[in-house]
């Protein structure tokens, strides 16, 4: 059975006091009231990482994980933060390929395919994002256009490399927009990524890979989201930076 996740990016919001009390409540949330069967991994920004660790602990069921790292192994890159680095600060996950570092900072399909490397290297496990924009979904060629992404960033690891990658289809028009994309929408999405991967892995890992949703996820979506059978979980913005909303959206399976 693939795994469920709930992963909340924190983007570039808050301060070392709001991550703190945010880090908190969630932790004690998700034990207090026994959340099951799923992993939460929180993605603060890099000055977080060493403090929220400290406050996750070895709590089992909820992980650590970066919004970004770098395509270069280390050395003289002036402000960029490596999968190793991250690595020994017990980060667990990487977000890689957010339409906001693909559209604001270029990334491109080649280059995330260095980053994913990187990341796999490591010994992280890479969230990989891809989505459309709404010209792209309003033109109707959303499906290929996602599947190429896929190609290009993903196609040339190993069948036990790629096993390792978890996959977040966040359709643009549907991030921080409040404009959720209907659960049959995102079910045909996930379905037509899921065999897209079978036709280059094989159906036993496409089957374990998971899937997660991202766009507009809030406790009064997510369980429609998530009955989905192609639907493995959330990578959640805005809402994960409400305790009582992120945990709500952990228990809606
Ligand atoms: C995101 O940034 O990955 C995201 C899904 O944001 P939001 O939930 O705010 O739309």
């Amino acid at each position: 059975m693939r795994k469920k996740i709930v992963a909340g990016n924190w983007k570039m919001n808050m301060t070392f006091d709001e991550g703190q009390k945010l880090t908190s409540e969630i932790v004690n949330m998700f034990k207090d009231e026994a959340v099951k069967d799923v992993t939460l991994v929180l993605n603060p920004p890099f000055p977080h990482i060493h403090p929220v660790k400290k406050l996750i602990g070895d709590t089992p069921g909820i992980g650590l994980g970066a919004q970004n790292c770098s395509d270069k192994e280390s050395g003289a890159f002036t402000g960029e933060v490596s999968a190793k680095i991250l690595a020994s600060f017990g980060v667990q996950y990487v977000i890689l390929g957010h339409s906001e570092r693909r559209e604001y900072f270029k990334e491109s399909n080649e280059l995330l395919a260095v980053k994913v490397k990187q990341a796999l290297a490591n010994g992280l496990t890479p969230i990989f994002c891809c989505g459309e924009s709404l010209e792209i979904r309003t033109a109707g060629t959303h499906e290929p256009n996602v599947k190429f992404q896929l190609t290009q960033s993903l196609f040339d690891l190993s069948p036990e490399d790629f096993s390792k990658v978890v996959i977040a289809y966040e359709p643009i028009w549907a991030i921080g927009t409040g404009k959720t994309a209907s659960a049959d929408q995102a079910q045909e999405m996930h379905l037509a990524l899921r065999r897209h991967i079978s036709s280059k892995y094989g159906k036993e890992i496409a089957e374990n890979t998971s899937i997660l949703y991202g766009g507009s996820a809030n406790p009064g979506n997510a369980k429609e989201l998530f009955s989905k059978p192609d639907v493995d979980g959330g990578l959640i913005g805005g809402a994960s930076l409400k305790s009582r909303d992120f945990i709500d959206i952990a228990k809606s399976f």
